[in-house]
C-alpha cells in the first residue's frame, strides 16, 4: 500500500511513510471490509461515513508538515485512523467526533493499540477545541461549506490547518496562520462527507 499507491504518487515525508507502514489500516475497518483495508480508495465504516483512501491521510498528514513536538487537533475522529497516523508523529492528538457510536468504537481501537497520547470529545467540531487551544496543526476530514473561522483562530503562529472545503466538488485547502489573519492555498480536488451541523440553518 504504501509503495504503490502513496510514495507512487509523491509524498515523500518519512515520517508520515513510516506512519502509514506502522498503523495497522485493517483494525480500524468494519469486520466484513477487512478484505479490502489496503485498497486504493474509502470504505465505509458505519453511520454513513468513511475511512478515507490511504493515499488521501497520507497526503493530508504530510501537507500538515508535522513536527514530534506538535499539539494536533482532528476534527471528524470517523474510523480513528488517520487519528493513529498523526499520533505516530505528533507528541499529542486531540479528536472530536460527532458521531457517538463512532467515537466509542474509534476510542476501543486506539486505546487496545497503545495510544495514550490521544484526547477524545464526542461534539461538534465546528467550534473546535479553544481550552486546548493554540494548536500547531489542524485537520479535518468532513467537509464544511466555507471554513469556520474558529479553526484558523485556534493555531499558532505558523501553524497550518489542512480541510476540504465545499459541496459537490470541493477543494482541499491548506490555511497558515500568519499574525492575526491567514494565508490559504488550494492543494487537491477532493471528496468527503459533509460536516454535519452546519447546514441546518440553511435555505431549502
Ligand atoms: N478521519 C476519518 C474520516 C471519517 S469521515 C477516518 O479516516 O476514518 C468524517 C467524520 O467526521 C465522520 O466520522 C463524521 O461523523 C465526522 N463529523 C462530521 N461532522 C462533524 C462535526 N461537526 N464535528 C465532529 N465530527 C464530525
Amino acid at each position: 500500500m504504501v509503495r504503490d499507491q502513496i510514495e507512487a504518487r509523491g509524498v515523500a515525508d518519512s515520517r508520515v511513510l513510516m506512519a502509514m507502514r506502522r498503523v495497522p489500516r485493517h483494525l480500524f475497518v468494519p469486520d466484513d471490509m477487512r478484505g479490502y483495508a489496503y485498497a486504493d480508495e474509502p470504505l465505509p465504516i458505519g453511520d454513513g461515513q468513511t475511512i478515507s483512501q490511504p493515499y488521501i491521510v497520507a497526503f493530508m498528514t504530510e501537507a500538515l508538515g508535522l513536527g514530534t513536538a506538535d499539539r494536533v487537533l482532528e476534527v471528524g475522529t470517523g474510523s480513528g485512523y488517520q487519528t493513529a497516523v498523526l499520533a505516530e508523529i505528533a507528541v499529542e492528538v486531540f479528536t472530536i467526533e460527532i458521531i457517538a457510536a463512532l467515537a466509542a468504537r474509534a476510542k476501543q481501537v486506539l486505546e487496545s493499540l497503545g495510544y495514550v497520547r490521544i484526547r477524545f470529545r464526542t461534539a461538534d467540531g465546528a467550534s473546535g477545541w479553544p481550552e486546548e487551544a493554540p494548536f500547531d496543526a489542524i485537520i479535518a476530514t468532513a467537509a464544511p461549506l466555507v471554513m469556520p473561522p474558529a479553526w484558523p483562530a485556534l493555531l499558532k503562529p505558523g501553524g497550518t490547518l489542512v480541510l476540504p472545503v465545499g459541496a459537490g466538488p470541493q477543494s482541499l485547502i491548506r490555511v497558515v496562520r500568519q499574525g492575526s489573519g491567514w494565508r490559504e492555498e488550494k492543494l487537491l480536488d477532493v471528496r468527503f462527507v459533509p460536516l454535519i451541523g452546519e447546514r441546518e440553518g440553511e435555505p431549502p
